[in-house]
Order: C-alpha cells, then sequence, then structure tokens
C-alpha cells in the first residue's frame, strides 16, 4: 500500500469531531479528493482496514481490551446497539473454564464408577473367557459395550450372554449405569457439544470424556491394589493358570453346544427362506438339532439340509401335499436321512460353506484361537469335536479326568 491509499484510509476513517460518530467526508469526496493521485478507490482500500476507537461500547467488557471495527456501517451499529462484548480471547477463555468445570464433574464421576477392583480371582472359566474376548474386541479402557444387559452380545445365544453379563457385573468386572446423575449428564452433554465446536464441527458421536448410561468394562486391580494397564494380558495368563473342574467344563460345554445349536436354526430358517418350504419349529425338530449340533460340523449339515430341502420340494411337487404334513416333510426327511446312515455306519462328506450373516461371535472366535489349532471358528466341527480339541489344551482336577474318561467309555459303548 502506497503512503497516498494510507492516506485515503485515515479520510475514511476521520471524523467530524471528537466526541460524534459523524464522518467528516463521504466515500465520494473521498475518491474525489485523492483523484489526482491514481489511488484505488476508497471502497476497496477500506476492507483492507480496521479501526481502534476509543469508546466503552467497543471495548471487551471483561478485559477492557479494544476490539477494532471493520467498516463504518460496523462501527455505527455496535456504538448504537449499546450492548457491551466481549473479545474472542475472553470468549475462548471462558469457554475452558465451562469445559474445565464439566471435565472435573465427569471425571470425579469416572473415577468413583471405575474404581479398579480386583475381581480376577472371582471370576469363572466362561467368564474369563467372555471378558477376554470383551477386552480383545474393545481395547480402550472402561469400553462402552451397550445400553443394558441385553445388548451385550458376546456368543450370540442369548439367554447364555445375559447371564454371564449379570454375574460379571456382579463380580464388578463390568459396570452398569442405568441412569447418570443430573449434574453429570449436563457435563456430559457441555463436552460433547463443546468438543464439536472445538474440532471444527466435525461430528463426534461419543466423546471418550463423557458418561452415558451403559454397561462397561470396569478398571482392573491386583491383589496389591495397583491397577492393571492390559486387562487382556492379565486374563489371558489367569486363563492359561487355571485348573478346571467338573463344573467348568459342563459350563463351556454347555455354551458350545447352544452355540452349534442357535447356527442350525439360523440354517433351517435360511433353508425355509431360500427353497420356500414351510418347517414347524416342531419338537421333534428341535431333538434333531441338538443330536446332529453335539455330532456333526455345521457345515455338514448345511449340506445334508440343502440336500434334503430339495427332496422336500420334489415331494410336495409330485405328491401335491399341504397344511399340516407339509411343514413337517423336511425334519422327517434329515432325521431319516441321519438314522440311516449311522445305522449303517456311514459319515457325511460333503460341506457347505455357511452364509455369510452367521458370522462367528467374538467368543468363539477367541475361543478358536485360543484352544483349536487351526480352526478359525467352529463351522467345521461338531460341538463334541470343539469340546475334546479344548479339553486336550487345558488342565483338569483329577475329579473332572476320571469324570470325563468315564462318560467318553460310556460313549463308546
Ligand atoms: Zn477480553
Amino acid at each position: 500500500m502506497t503512503e497516498e491509499e494510507i492516506a485515503v484510509i485515515n479520510d475514511y476513517w476521520k471524523l467530524s469531531d471528537d466526541i460524534s460518530t459523524v464522518f467528516q467526508y463521504t466515500l465520494k469526496q473521498i475518491d474525489d479528493k485523492h483523484k489526482p493521485n491514481k489511488v484505488r478507490p476508497v471502497r476497496f482500500l477500506a476492507k483492507k482496514s480496521v479501526f481502534v476507537f476509543p469508546h466503552n461500547l467497543l471495548t471487551c467488557q471483561e478485559c477492557d481490551c479494544n476490539i477494532p471495527v471493520i467498516n463504518r456501517r460496523d462501527l455505527i451499529n455496535r456504538i448504537n446497539s449499546e450492548e457491551k462484548i466481549t473479545c474472542s480471547d475472553c470468549v475462548d477463555r471462558g469457554l475452558q473454564r465451562i469445559l474445565d468445570g464439566a471435565n472435573q464433574i465427569v471425571n470425579e464421576y469416572r473415577a468413583e464408577k471405575f474404581a479398579p477392583i480386583a475381581y480376577l480371582n472371582n471370576l469363572a472359566v466362561e467368564e474369563l473367557l467372555v471378558l477376554l474376548s470383551i477386552t480383545t474386541e474393545y481395547t480402550e479402557n472402561n469400553a462402552f459395550l451397550g445400553m443394558s444387559p441385553d445388548d451385550v452380545i458376546i456368543t450370540g445365544i442369548q439367554m447364555i450372554d445375559k447371564n454371564i453379563v449379570l454375574s460379571l457385573i456382579d463380580k464388578k468386572a463390568l459396570v452398569y449405569i442405568p441412569e447418570v446423575p443430573f449434574n453429570v449428564e449436563r457435563a456430559s452433554n457441555v463436552i460433547y457439544s463443546l468438543s464439536n465446536i472445538t474440532f471444527n464441527n466435525t461430528v463426534q458421536y461419543w466423546p471418550s470424556e463423557s458418561v452415558y448410561p451403559g454397561i462397561y468394562v470396569n478398571s482392573l486391580a491386583l491383589d496389591r491394589g495397583e491397577e492393571v494397564s492390559d486387562i487382556s494380558q492379565i486374563l489371558y495368563q489367569k486363563l492359561q493358570s487355571l485348573i478346571l473342574s467338573v463344573d467348568d467344563v459342563v459350563k463351556i460345554h454347555q455354551i458350545i453346544k447352544e452355540t452349534q445349536i442357535g447356527k442350525l436354526y439360523e440354517l433351517v430358517r435360511e433353508i425355509a427362506k431360500e427353497y420356500q418350504i414351510e418347517i414347524d419349529n416342531s419338537n421333534i425338530l428341535g431333538g434333531l438339532i441338538e443330536h446332529v449340533a453335539g455330532n456333526y460340523s455345521p457345515m455338514k449339515i448345511y449340506y445334508t439340509f440343502r440336500v434334503k430341502a430339495w427332496d422336500t420340494l420334489a415331494y410336495l411337487y409330485k405328491d401335491s401335499v399341504s397344511g399340516y404334513r407339509a411343514k413337517h416333510i423336511f425334519t422327517a426327511s434329515v432325521r431319516n436321512y441321519i438314522q440311516y446312515i449311522e445305522d449303517k455306519g456311514f459319515e457325511l462328506k460333503k460341506s457347505w460353506t455357511l452364509p455369510q450373516h452367521i458370522r462367528a461371535s467374538s467368543f468363539e472366535a477367541l475361543f478358536s484361537r485360543l484352544y483349536l489349532d487351526g480352526h478359525f471358528d467352529w463351522n467345521r466341527l461338531s460341538a463334541k469335536a470343539v469340546v475334546a480339541l479344548w479339553l486336550e489344551n487345558v488342565r483338569l482336577e483329577e475329579g473332572a479326568q476320571e469324570l470325563l474318561a468315564k462318560e467318553g467309555q460310556n460313549s463308546t459303548e
């Protein structure tokens, strides 16, 4: 900017006297006055200037610093509005104070709710496995797992998951916060909305500093009281050192069996949809599924289901059966076939890949990694085979060994 242009700007801001807010020149007068110097128009030059004007309505109400005006209209508007204003530094400082206060409230609440507790030795084997599959999946401290005990999915079998989650809450390995006190909720909302401002309006749905109702992983303390930073590692070590009782084996066996049964029911639904056949959810189907879940892999059963679904379709078409009888043909057909191969001592040889949506749960994936060398999931194994592989990789109490040996004899008789 040249000296002449600076003179233009000075004229732009020049007041007619020291007390009024009337400008000495109109814009046209300024342009006319400076025309001989070949300067750019005042409208253009004024855009690049700000003006500090000593007036109590133009200073910050907190720190008294001067807040510059950016053009004549701004100056007049601000004086006419008669409102005291705050400078951006003071606004920032104010927001920071509010944020600090909110953080303090939330942090104190978190410290109280997530006080490290030495719960490790109270956990049963299935609880250790469930907690390890949770901490492997959600690695951050005090991870949010769901709104209520019904929402936490671990094995995918709702009854099992809910019971274990309730027991883990009872033993303080998980923390259930059904509702947060009003002041904490307000503080969380403050943190939430201020973080949205702070981070350029990129929406942050769950700032980790806030606390909302839900189920969380608690902090773990060792017996000496010190907090554990890597819970997964401690859980893993604990699992490795366990010597299992009959009760432990029964519980894990149950989870494995229920999981495989759950998959087979999913497959029946899948078959019914794909082949458009009605399959009655009868006791006979229940008994059949329980039997095949124990003895065959879901992939082999799925292949058998598909073949028998074709047979069912052919039968329905040929004999035009309908109503009650039609709903039982698929189940009867699978049942007869399984009985036939078992009577003859044959095996199910062929497999069919399970549909994409029947995925291994986090529990199943972890269990497979820990105990089933080379298997990613339980889809290629019967429930009995999963249990047998697992038992090869754990240590058992003497009583449990004897009992299992006896059971083994019985089942081969
Ligand atoms: Zn200020």
